[in-house]
């Protein structure tokens, strides 16, 4: 397929106005030749309406096509073979390994969803059967399920080009329910984004779903994002970014005349604690797979480990030697955009200059290519750690902080300064960690997802994972962007009293012809209601 870019605007291709930008390829500093085009203002109001009326239809469309869809997507990314990746690869700097990696979990998250639609239970149907009898009045006939909420606009991320972009974790779950998608390309990553677009529109096509199911807007700067988060057909956004970005969009959406929600994953720092007993026993161990944690997809990770707190105690010197010679020895990696390559840079100087912080290490291998991100730790004390929360943020990239406590209570109020994380990592064995509940209650206290003796990097895609936590981690701590779970976010709960059974949706009618599981005046089953 050739790269089209100009604006989806469901099946139509547009490309209206003058402004354009191009794809910046990081490892090169340089540009390739395709010209995006911005949408306009016109074109995201044709974009809106479309999107209303596809909304009517595909909210109708039977669980089972819509599971179809679903699959066809796959189909439609596999047939894309391998200049999907290596247009990312060009796009991202990231390795074409890890980029095959990503596309295989993006085509698992969608089949994940595509069964889920087919096994049907997450609408978690209720019903109430009347009691006419009952005393002092009778009990109506009450049925609930869980009901698509309506056009859902969804920010394409930098730092995951397939798995959180134009068919990412908000995309899948957001169709699966029965919304549209109106997807905002990251200009990070446009040729990426071009191609999955036009994989998805041939599904779309291929499975006769309606105009309008899934657009896709371009723009290198913020104005189409935030037209999209006003505008009055929006129900609901997804988003994966930084924390300024996410607040922003989720501020403009909380001063619309109607406020809708912002599912934004943001910033987090991820904290690991080691207790002194584990240090001893395995601290070379630990030196190793902390480096390779901080170092990974140079440290472009939401889970990445930017801070491990441990105590001045005997494995010490052991574990700093050896976490010291990993990072020394990794080599320097390409980073996303310029941009953030720039910042990653800043940042990291901004901690060297803050009072009482050193250098541990800076990985000594630098690539000849451009943007090159070098692992870096740094280390302080835990009593400037507390003073100072300019040490308590996010620095996006290959770096992290180690803060070394005199004691277990100092640490324990070290991490008593810790905001809200997508994860929190205990290492220690079960007698030692059973020793300690106030240190493991805070950490689960602040912690989307709670680790024990391994690293936050690698998030596994299965109905068990939260991946979300209590602010600033993300706008909502109650919702997942990951797993089955995901799709809470893009659904609404929905009462249906009195109705006759031949106008109830399939998943409410007293014969279940869905024969999916149910709540049936509080028993769960698949049988049909007995009346
Ligand atoms: P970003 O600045 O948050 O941007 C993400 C998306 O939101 C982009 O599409 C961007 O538009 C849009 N956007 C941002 N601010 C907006 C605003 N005020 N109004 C409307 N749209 C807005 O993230 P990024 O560009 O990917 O990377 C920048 C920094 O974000 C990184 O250095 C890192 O700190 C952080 N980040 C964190 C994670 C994480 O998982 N926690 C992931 C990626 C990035 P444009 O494309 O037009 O700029």
């Amino acid at each position: 397929m050739d790269i089209q870019g100009k604006n989806f605007i469901g099946y139509t291709l547009s490309a209206e106005g003058d402004h354009t930008f191009q794809s910046y390829i990081p490892a090169s500093d340089s540009f390739l030749d395709d010209h995006f085009h911005r949408a306009t203002e016109s074109e995201v109001e044709r974009t809106m309406a479309l999107a209303e009326s596809a909304f009517a239809e595909y909210a109708a469309v039977p669980a089972q096509s819509r599971a179809a869809f679903l699959i066809a997507i796959t189909e439609e990314i596999t047939a894309l073979g391998d200049q999907l990746v290596e247009r990312a690869h060009l796009e991202t700097g990231l390795p074409i390994a890890r980029l095959q990696g990503e596309r295989a979990r993006t085509i698992n998250q969608l089949t994940q969803f595509s069964d889920l639609l087919r096994e049907g239970s997450w609408v978690e149907a209720s019903i109430d059967t009347a009691l006419a009898e009952r005393i002092p009045v009778p009990k109506p006939d009450m049925r609930k399920m869980l009901v698509p909420i309506g056009p859902v606009v969804v920010f394409g991320s930098s730092n995951f080009p397939f798995a959180y972009s134009v068919a990412g974790v908000d995309v899948g779950p957001a169709l699966a329910a029965g919304n549209p998608v109106i997807l905002k390309a990251h200009a990070a990553h446009p040729g990426v984004s071009d191609l999955t677009a036009q994989a998805i529109i041939s599904a779309a096509r291929k499975t006769n779903m309606p105009e309008g199911v899934f657009s896709m807007l371009y723009d290198d700067g913020f104005e189409v994002g935030a037209a999209l988060v006003k505008h009055p057909v929006t129900q609901a956004v997804g988003f994966t970014g930084s924390f300024k970005g996410g607040m922003a969009l989720h501020k403009l959406a909380q001063e619309r005349e109607d406020p809708i929600p912002v599912y934004a994953e943001m910033g987090s720092v991820n904290p690991i604690v080691i207790l002194p007993g584990y240090l001893e026993h395995n601290a070379t161990e630990l030196g190793k797979t902390l480096a390779a944690s901080v170092s990974l997809g140079a440290g472009q990770f939401c889970t990445n480990p930017g801070l491990v707190f441990v105590t001045s105690s005997a494995g010490l010197d052991a574990f700093r030697g050896s976490y010291k010679n990993e990072i020394a020895n990794t080599t320097s990696a390409t980073m996303l955009t310029a941009g953030i390559y720039k910042n990653y840079n800043k940042l990291r100087e901004e901690v060297f200059e803050q009072e009482n912080v050193s250098k541990l290490v800076v990985s000594e291998n630098v690539n000849a290519a451009g943007n090159q991100a070098q692992a870096t730790i740094a280390e302080v004390s835990g009593s400037a750690f507390i003073a100072n929360p300019k040490l308590h943020e996010e620095v996006f990239g290959p770096f992290s902080l180690l803060v070394i406590c005199k004691d277990t209570e100092e640490l324990l109020a070290a991490i008593s300064h810790l905001k809200g994380q997508l994860t929190a990592t205990l290492m220690a064995d079960e007698t030692e960690a059973a020793s300690y509940p106030a240190l493991v209650r805070q950490l689960a206290k602040i912690s989307g997802r709670f680790i024990m003796n391994g690293v936050p990097t690698g998030v596994e895609v299965c109905p068990s994972m939260h991946h979300g936590g209590p602010f600033p981690a993300t706008v909502d701590s109650k919702f997942t962007s990951v797993g089955r779970h995901s799709i809470l976010r893009f659904v609404r709960p929905q009462s249906f009293q009195n109705w006759p059974d031949s106008l109830l949706p399939d998943e409410l009618k007293n014969s279940n012809p869905l024969g999916i599981l149910r709540l049936v005046n509080n028993m769960q089953t698949k049988d049909p209601v007995a009346i």
